[in-house]
């Protein structure tokens, strides 16, 4: 199977299960993810107690749900938490009592502009209860009395959330998060899952690595900050990252988009930037936000005190399609090429880095590339493109610019760029420094 249907067929296993920032569903998404990898238990689940401080924030209680419904004095049913997961506020309170309709309608969450979705609502912090249900199913209900059902408890429990990391040869890693908090929506976040997965897979699956990968599975907020905050972490990653990305809406079919970092400049903005302007998969278009426009956990990696520059990469992105955060968000949203295309690119992302040195010429001048066989026999139109890209990539080969700097300033892309490099070097051609030459 390919790795898109592989991916699709994860995501459609996670998106009927319950997920919050704690509690089982998230719990048991680790550890499909977890056996999903195949790492030799290299997979570690953390679990953080109720009330652990970290930075400003506090570890929550953890919330279980285990049903809820609003009934009507007929015995009618509506907003059933066991037909589809959105119907419930999550963190809601327990609550079993009749109340009369006007009541009702401050605990009903709708999305007015679209009659038949049900919208994904949360109340964390606050505590409250409500149900979630669709325009459509809120006009059916008449002046009367209602019976508010929901069957949960908060308890002084844990935060989950999980890592895996494959060392390198080198401590330097890439990093890669994705969030593990959202209930029943495919596209977010069942498909950043998934596609993390399917690349810790590829990353294993590498018989050399020049550095140490690391993936996070968290909650989103909340789980980052908490992550952050574990393990001396902060200071372990501030001193080893050197690219990364976090996966947010990944296996739609629309346009490929990098959420930028501060500067829009950083290793992981230049290298996915350039993948994507050169890759098969999008003919040159995709979609630029700035850190203006962030709104995933790229937050809490960028921020002041944490600066690991991370981009974020989604198809079309968080906010941007009418389907987000809504019952809309099912499995028919995301397909099997939305996936492929994803992991294409971030594949490509990862060999990128993974040969992104200052290469600099051994001696002065053209090399003779007859006497190595490397030039045609015959000069003819058709066979100059390759020997173009050849020569421009000998003649910035100078040690002051890396790989993704120049395929940006030479126009090749570095999946041909690379080829060419492993002739080079394998003739001792060519150098390969970890330090810009001065
Ligand atoms: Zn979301």
């Amino acid at each position: 199977m390919s790795e898109g249907e592989n991916a699709f067929k994860l995501a459609s296993q996670l998106y009927p299960i319950y997920r919050s920032i704690t509690g089982t569903g998230a719990r048991e998404t680790l550890r499909i993810v977890s056996d999903y990898i195949d790492a030799d238990d290299k997979f570690r689940i953390y679990e953080v107690k109720s009330g652990t401080k970290a930075f400003d924030w506090t570890v929550p209680k953890e919330w279980i749900i285990r049903d809820a419904f609003i009934e009507a004095e007929d015995g009618k049913k509506y907003a059933c938490f066991s037909e589809n997961n959105l119907h419930i506020v999550g963190y809601s309170s327990a609550v079993d009592k009749w109340i009369n309709y006007e009541e009702l309608l401050d605990h009903i969450y709708t999305q007015p502009d679209q009659e038949n979705a049900i919208p994904y609502v949360t109340s964390y912090y606050n505590e409250r209860y409500g149900f979630c249900m669709s325009e459509a199913e809120k006009k059916e209900l008449k002046p009367g009395r209602y019976r508010a059902y929901i069957d949960s408890d908060l308890f002084d429990g844990s935060l989950s959330y999980g890592e895996i990391v494959f060392p390198g040869e080198e401590n330097s890693e890439v990093f890669f998060s994705t969030y593990t908090c959202h209930p029943s929506m495919a596209d977010d976040n069942c498909s950043g899952l998934a596609l993390a997965a399917e690349l810790a897979r590829y990353v294993k699956s590498l018989s050399r690595r020049r550095y140490t990968y690391r993936f996070a599975f968290v909650p989103e907020t909340i789980g980052a900050i908490v992550y952050l905050s574990q393990c001396n972490r902060l200071k372990e990653l501030k001193k080893n990252v050197i690219a990364g990305y976090t996966l947010s809406c990944v296996g739609n079919n629309g346009d490929y988009s990098i959420i930028n970092t501060k500067s829009a400049d950083s290793l992981s903005d230049r290298t996915l930037m350039n993948i994507l302007r050169f890759s098969e998969n999008t003919s040159g278009r995709f979609k630029t936000y700035s850190y203006l426009e962030r709104g995933s956990d790229e937050r809490q990696y960028n921020s002041p005190g944490v600066e690991l520059s991370l981009a974020g990469f989604s198809r079309t992105k968080y906010w941007e399609f009418p389907e987000y955060h809504t019952s809309l968000d099912t499995l028919d949203h995301i397909s099997i090429e939305g996936l492929q295309g994803s992991f294409d690119i971030l594949k490509e992302v990862i060999d990128a880095l993974e040969c992104n040195y200052f290469y600099k010429m051994v001696l002065p001048c053209e090399p003779q590339l007859g006497k190595r066989g490397m030039y045609p026999k015959v000069s003819q139109k058709g066979v100059y493109d390759e020997i173009q890209a050849l020569m421009n990539f000998v003649g910035y080969a100078d040690g002051k610019q890396d790989l993704i700097e120049m395929s940006d300033m030479i126009g090749q892309p570095v999946r041909v760029l690379i080829p060419i490099i492993k002739k080079l070097r394998d003739e001792k051609m060519v150098l390969a420094l970890s330090k810009k030459e001065d």
